[in-house]
């Protein structure tokens, strides 16, 4: 077995969709990003290339490529997952971020990434915390962050 683990930090803006594990989220602030932004994606690729050994997610799709302006996240999670064999056990992911409230989004997310990955949504745990109005910039709700750690077999 071996494990992986991402990280990912965005700043919010308004009039962004805000993305998360592949689903918009009705939010009035998003990701601003190069990509659409979806930091619980990124992050998920930077676990998966960690497990691996494989680098991050720059070395695959670096920012500067404008091939991937307002690319959908999803595609870059199909495109790592054809790079190595992911026999994935679980996941367990952390979203932190000050608003919206996420509780009510949070099977919908899992639901979401279960079917890209084609893993049980059992397997998929997704937890939102917020970083009580302190922590700069993600306390006061203009950056969002996302991270997963992850087991393969
Ligand atoms: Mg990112």
């Amino acid at each position: 077995m071996r494990i992986g683990q991402g990280f990912d930090l965005h700043r919010m803006k308004e009039g962004r969709p805000l993305m998360l594990g592949g689903i918009e989220i009705e939010s009035d602030k998003g990701e601003d990003a190069h990509s659409d932004g979806d930091v619980l994606i990124h992050a998920l690729i930077d676990a998966l290339l960690g497990s691996k050994a494989l680098g991050d997610i720059g070395t695959y799709f670096p920012p500067s490529d404008m091939k991937y302006k307002n690319m959908d996240s999803k595609l870059l999670l199909k495109e790592t997952l054809k790079l190595s064999k992911f026999e994935i056990i679980n996941i367990d992911c952390n979203i932190i971020l000050q608003r919206p409230k996420l509780g009510p989004h949070i099977l919908k997310i899992r639901e979401s990434l279960a079917s890209l990955l084609n893993i049980d949504v059992s397997n998929i745990s997704v937890k939102a915390k917020t970083a009580e109005h302190i922590l700069g910039e993600l306390g006061s709700g203009d950056a969002i962050a996302a991270e997963v750690t992850l087991l393969i077999n």
